[in-house]
């Protein structure tokens, strides 16, 4: 006999939506976090009374009614609107590129003078397979945009040089022939009333969790203490690193509170120049509009990923994905763990996308179960 029907490795948003469904239907569950506090990489705390996102700034967004519904049921969405902007050498510049950042470009005032413009501009680069990222970025938008926004930020991003990185890193690259500032461009949009660690509570409320606590401190414990175990860390780490080291990317954040009212008058301001090491500054108060009387910022730093600090993005290229796909072709044989979110999955899911994903590994995971549980 187990203690637990589950054992949740993490309380970032997949186990904590994952112990939700389960509790629900009356499975025991318990969940193991390491860090301090839950939450994952959507934790906020308050400080100056400004909800700060301790790892990097979160916009909730999605086309996803279902998706959007079942988190409603958690918080109320203000109705922030992601507007960007890229500071390139002391030049501010809207994005996504727009009609606006076309403007403040080239002077251009009509669409048809915006398309002429970009036709001019990517003449020379046009490719029918473009082989890595420059040449992507190169064919799409042209010298002066890739050189002004793209090259020196993706190098800082990813720490190489973009004629080392896939194409499809950037996938395709938006361009807008409107004036329309809105970097998403999904259906529902906000910023959680109060934060998004009260989703996370209300989550797991009425769920055992333990904080401060490895599950590799004691991995065996774990494993024998439930039924199924369910794990949100790094898949590799799980399996003992048996077929290599997958690769992240990481990130360092510097976090300022200011004795002014506002610093810089938007939430997000990204640096697409070489002069700074940082990528972004996010200004936290303008997430929800706020009044107050300082203000707090962060600097955002991305880092080589060692295995003392967290693994933030996957680098999804075909090496890691091979990889990758070892790990998930073992777990596919492991009756005992479920993998998720977006270090199990090796994804680069956005919140809506680890929301659904719980939700019908969840679901399946009822549906494959009830036999034990309906005996
Ligand atoms: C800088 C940044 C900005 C982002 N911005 C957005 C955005 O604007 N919009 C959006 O939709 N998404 C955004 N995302 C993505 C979003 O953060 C993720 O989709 C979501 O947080 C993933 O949830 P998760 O549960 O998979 O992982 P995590 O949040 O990483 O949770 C995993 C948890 O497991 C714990 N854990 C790991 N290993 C162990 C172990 N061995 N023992 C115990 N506990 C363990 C970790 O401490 C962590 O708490 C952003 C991500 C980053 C990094």
């Amino acid at each position: 006999m187990y203690t637990y029907d589950y054992v949740i490795i993490g309380s970032g948003l997949f186990g904590a939506v994952f112990a939700h469904e389960m509790n629900k239907v009356g499975r025991k569950c318990i969940v193991i976090e390491k860090r301090n506090h839950i939450g994952g990489n959507i934790y906020t705390h308050k400080t100056e009374g400004i909800n700060i996102h301790k790892y990097g700034a979160h916009i909730f967004h999605t086309d996803d009614k279902a998706v959007w519904d079942y988190v409603s049921q958690f918080t109320s969405f203000n109705n922030f609107i992601n507007s960007p902007l890229a500071n390139y050498n002391g030049k501010l510049f809207n994005l996504p590129f727009n009609m606006n950042t076309f403007y403040q470009l080239w002077g251009t005032i009509t669409p048809a003078e915006a398309k002429y413009k970009i036709a001019q501009e990517t003449k020379a680069y046009r490719l029918a397979q473009p082989k890595n990222l420059e040449e992507h970025a190169l064919a799409s938008v042209g010298l002066e945009i890739y050189l002004k926004f793209i090259k020196a930020y993706t190098e800082k991003q990813w720490g190489m040089s973009p004629t080392r990185l896939p194409a499809s890193i950037l996938k395709r690259i938006p361009i807008r022939f409107t004036y329309d500032n809105n970097y998403f461009k999904h259906r529902y949009q906000g910023i959680p009333v109060g934060g998004y660690t009260s989703i996370i509570s209300k989550l797991l409320d009425g769920i055992e969790t333990k904080l401060n606590t490895d599950f590799h401190a004691s991995p065996d414990e774990f494993r024998s203490l439930g039924r199924k175990l369910i794990f949100s860390g790094k898949i590799d780490e799980y399996y003992n690193y048996r077929f290599g080291a997958l690769d992240y990317r990481s990130l360092r954040f510097e976090e300022e509170t200011l004795d002014i009212e506002n610093f810089q008058g938007n939430a997000v301001v990204n640096y697409t120049g070489d002069n700074h090491q940082f990528t972004r500054i996010y200004e936290h108060k303008h997430f929800e509009f706020g009044t107050q009387g300082k203000t707090v910022i962060t600097r955002e730093y991305p880092i080589k990923y060692t295995r003392d600090v967290e693994p933030y993005y996957p680098i999804n290229d075909v090496l890691n994905n091979d990889t990758y796909n070892r790990y998930k072709k073992l777990a596919q044989t492991d009756g005992k763990v479920i993998f998720g979110g977006r270090l199990g999955d090796y994804k680069y899911y956005d919140m809506h996308q680890v929301i659904g994903s719980a939700l019908s590994k969840s679901k399946k995971e009822i549906l494959a179960t009830k036999h034990i549980y309906e005996k």
